[in-house]
């Protein structure tokens, strides 16, 4: 593992090297946070382009939790279909709209662990909430940021959740409103899932796995 100073250290090159914050994409158009947090659900093990295709599907046809809840389940999961996983994501999504409204009164909760109460939403869709649609500092933890904490030794969990619970805590206080996009962009652009640019790459010195 890293040490503080080298965390600290990782996180000074990559504020110089990566683009500022930008809000993802699906939060981004959706300033609503109820239909932040459906497309964040819907979005599990799906592409940008084709959740925002079952957003729009399923918004059309109903875009609260009152609404949705009164859509026949066939009708929501013909809407949600793009994203995959549609019979599952329709019975997710309409617990998701009975728990927000029993327990929240439709409001989506503002903290993290009322967040991963919440059928369906993971630790990842909790922390992408409150750093978008909430202003609160997390690291929001995908495959890229985990596959990234994991090789250079900034972090380590078996799941993505476990990385995010172990980055916490290590990640500078500085860091923590940005450093989701720029580990994200870091996993995109260099330490890639398939042949890593660790020659070029201006963490090697820093990073545990810099012959991979
Ligand atoms: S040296 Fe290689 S494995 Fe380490 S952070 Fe850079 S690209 Fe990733």
């Amino acid at each position: 593992m890293l040490t503080d100073n080298e965390v600290e250290e990782f996180f000074r090159r990559l504020q110089d090297r990566m683009p500022k914050r930008s809000a993802e994409p699906h939060v981004k158009e959706d300033p609503d946070h109820f239909r932040a947090l459906v497309s964040c659900l819907l979005s599990a093990q799906s592409r940008d382009a084709n959740t925002a295709k079952a957003k729009n599907a399923l918004f059309r046809l109903a875009d609260t939790p009152e609404g949705i809840l009164m859509l026949p389940d066939a009708d929501i999961a013909a809407a949600i279909k793009p994203a995959g996983l549609y019979n599952i994501k329709t019975r997710r999504v309409k617990a998701l709209c009975r728990a927000l409204l029993d327990e929240y009164d439709g409001i989506v909760p503002k903290d993290r662990p009322s967040l991963m109460e919440l059928p369906g939403i993971g630790r990842k869709c909790a922390d992408i909430m409150l750093l978008f649609s909430f202003g609160e500092p997390a690291i929001a933890v995908d495959t890229h940021v985990h596959r990234v904490s994991n090789r250079t030794g900034l972090a380590r969990g078996k799941t993505e959740a476990q990385t995010a619970a172990a980055l916490e805590p290590r990640a500078p206080q500085w860091a923590m409103m940005d450093g989701h996009m720029w580990l994200l962009e870091f996993g995109k652009r260099t330490c890639t899932s398939r042949a890593p640019k660790c020659a070029a790459c201006f963490l090697n010195d820093l990073c545990e796995a810099p012959r991979l």
